[in-house]
């Protein structure tokens, strides 16, 4: 039989509407809407199309959002200026620095300047350490989406075996944390793991962050396992996750297409992390 689809859009759009209620009731009590402010160095026009969704988005649940588009030629010292200002800033609840920077400008240094407070991303050390440290402040983004689908599906996480394939800091190792936090059991592989598709059968709930079409076929898929894909691929059959949708929804329970799986759920998420930021500073 095949998997029940897991259906992004729908959850993101549960997500919005619970946040918009309450950011009425913020408002209500604070005398102000939270307030995102953005940063882009340089025009990448795919970094200006997310950062215009994020505003729009912000809009749709009545939050205040404002836009910093700084030259390219802008200095790391000058953009590290801007954070610093942001963190200070009264009216600020969340900062969002949109990556890539320009390759002048060490991204570390930069997320690191942020006001932990204000990390809506959730990538600066300081709330990647609390993550680590099992007490989460602000969580990024897309593996907070990740969890927010498996909780919407009622996946028992206790005891559970989950794959996670990827480690980066953006999206692998925070969802391996979460999953370890949720009481799963939890297998972390990368580039150099041996027999990828055998480790990654083991599991209950698998999740794919690799940036690789179609790496996981059925064969990494266990019978009734629980699959999420993060992947998002841009191929010339169009976009596509790391896993191999059309093999593994025979094998799989449930499982997150690409688009409309886990994609959705990451400005949803960069969403309450804003009212998270924004009622912590009340
Ligand atoms: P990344 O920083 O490039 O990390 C990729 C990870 O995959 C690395 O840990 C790498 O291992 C591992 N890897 C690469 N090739 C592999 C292979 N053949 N077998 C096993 N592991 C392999 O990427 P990322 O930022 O985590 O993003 C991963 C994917 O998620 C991308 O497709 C990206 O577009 C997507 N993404 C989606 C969203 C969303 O909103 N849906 C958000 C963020 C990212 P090493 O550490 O050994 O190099």
């Amino acid at each position: 039989m095949a998997a029940r689809i897991i259906d992004g859009k729908a959850v993101a759009a549960t997500v919005r509407e619970r946040v918009a209620r309450e950011v009425a009731s913020h408002e209500a009590e604070a005398g102000r809407a939270p307030a995102l402010a953005t940063v882009i160095v340089g025009d990448d026009p795919a970094s200006e199309i997310y950062v215009r969704n994020k505003h729009r988005a912000c809009a749709e649940v009545g939050m205040r959002s404002v836009h910093h588009g700084l030259p390219a030629e802008t200095t790391e010292n000058e953009l590290l200026e801007l954070v610093a200002e942001l963190g200070l800033h009264d009216d600020v609840d969340g900062i969002l620095v949109q990556l890539p920077l320009p390759e002048r400008i060490d991204p570390d240094r930069v997320l690191a300047a942020i006001d932990p407070g204000k990390d809506v991303d959730g990538l600066t050390p300081a709330n990647a350490g609390l993550l680590a440290h099992g007490t989460p402040g602000l969580v990024p983004c897309t593996p907070a989406g990740a969890m927010e689908l498996l909780r919407h599906e009622g996946v028992e996480l206790e005891g559970a075996e989950a794959v996670v394939v990827g480690r980066s800091k953006l999206v692998g190792v925070p969802v391996a944390r979460l999953l370890l936090a949720a009481d799963a059991t939890v297998t972390v592989c990368h580039s150099r793991s041996r027999d990828l598709a055998a480790v990654c059968r083991r599991a209950d709930v698998l999740v794919a962050a690799v940036g690789v079409p179609r790496l996981l076929g059925a064969d990494a898929v266990k019978p009734g396992a629980v699959v999420i894909d993060v992947g998002m691929n841009r191929t010339d059959d169009g976009l596509c996750g790391d896993v191999d949708f059309d093999a593994a929804v025979e094998v799989a329970a449930a499982i997150t297409p690409v688009p409309g799986g886990v994609g959705p759920m990451t400005i949803a998420m960069l969403l309450v992390n804003t009212l998270k930021a924004a009622r912590s500073r009340v």
